[in-house]
């Protein structure tokens, strides 16, 4: 790959003059990345192709709507900008240690700070990704409309071109139909999210700070992000106990795990295939569908 090219503009762009030697990161699911040294310190490169250039803006404007609520730790972005065949986004590189978990309870306490912050609607200035997938972000007054056009019902569409059999269509079909019965007394906030909040996506440094990455902003149902936490794992109880000590969550928010979960294991079919069909009729017995 011409990262030597790709060097030489974040030079150009961000005065960033590499040192020494650049090592591959892994870790990633999308897109390549590299530590590359310079004179302001490390920095942490992603690479994709020239098409992912709008998905580089979409992640850049989001952590830097993430750092304007000055409640949970970002990378700070460097740079972004295409180069030959490639597009590239750099961001101040973090030391994360490899257990995180002794920064849980404080990411739990900031995560609610953030989610105080709120929009005139749900969605967002801008349409970005979840995973590579489009994540549409048109802006709405009503939340129920928004899931269902914007989040569940987008992915079904997306899901029913890439082979979704007939039966599980019926059935997510009949739940975008019924999704008041999971919202009785609830009114959610517009709040904001980072939209892709699974354990893969936060860290913490060796002094206990924990940063969350890779996000897919938006305004929307706080919620949604504490479900997604829980869809693979790897936050813990003292994040939930430290979230509900800030700001308790509403009755009702038990049933709506499934709810939300169910829009990224949809998303996960689009993106991987029927490896994910079990799950995703698993949890539409689970909302009674
Ligand atoms: P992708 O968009 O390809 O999924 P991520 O943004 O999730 O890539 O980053 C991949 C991995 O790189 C992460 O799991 C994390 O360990 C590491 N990482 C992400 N951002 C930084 C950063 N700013 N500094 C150092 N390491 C990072």
């Amino acid at each position: 790959m011409a990262l030597d090219q790709v060097l030489d503009d974040l030079q150009r762009e961000a005065g960033i003059a590499r040192l020494g030697e650049v090592r591959a990161v892994g870790g990633g699911s999308i897109n390549r990345a590299f530590r590359v040294e310079s004179g302001a310190g490390p920095v942490f490169v992603k690479v994709n192709t020239r098409q992912s250039a709008d998905m580089f803006a979409a992640e850049a404007a989001g952590l830097e709507a993430i750092r304007e609520a000055r409640a949970v730790a970002t990378p700070v972005v460097v740079a972004l900008g295409e180069t030959g065949e490639h597009a590239w986004l750099a961001l101040e590189w973090i030391d994360f240690v490899a257990n995180a978990q002794p920064a849980a309870e404080r990411l739990g306490r900031e995560l609610a700070a953030m989610h105080a912050v709120t929009g005139e609607h749900f969605g967002w200035h801008r349409d970005n990704t979840i995973g590579s997938t489009p994540q549409p972000n048109t802006p709405t007054e009503e939340w129920i409309d928004f899931w269902r056009d914007h989040r569940l019902g987008h992915q079904l569409e997306l899901a029913v071109r890439r082979g979704l059999p007939g039966d599980s269509e019926r059935r997510l079909t009949a739940l975008l139909g019924g999704l008041d019965q999971y919202f009785d007394g609830y009114r959610p906030e517009s709040s904001l999210l980072h939209g892709d909040l699974w354990g893969g996506n936060w860290g913490a440094t060796r002094d206990g700070i924990p940063y969350i990455y890779d996000p897919a902003v938006y305004f929307g149902d706080r919620e949604a992000d504490l479900a997604m936490t829980r869809l693979f794992g790897g936050f813990g109880e003292k994040f939930y106990e430290a979230y509900q000590a800030v700001w308790p969550l509403a009755p009702g928010w038990e049933r709506r795990v499934a709810l939300y979960n169910l829009y990224h294991l949809v998303n996960h079919f689009n993106l991987f295939g029927t490896g994910y069909l079990g799950r995703i009729e698993d949890v539409l017995r689970e909302l009674g569908r």
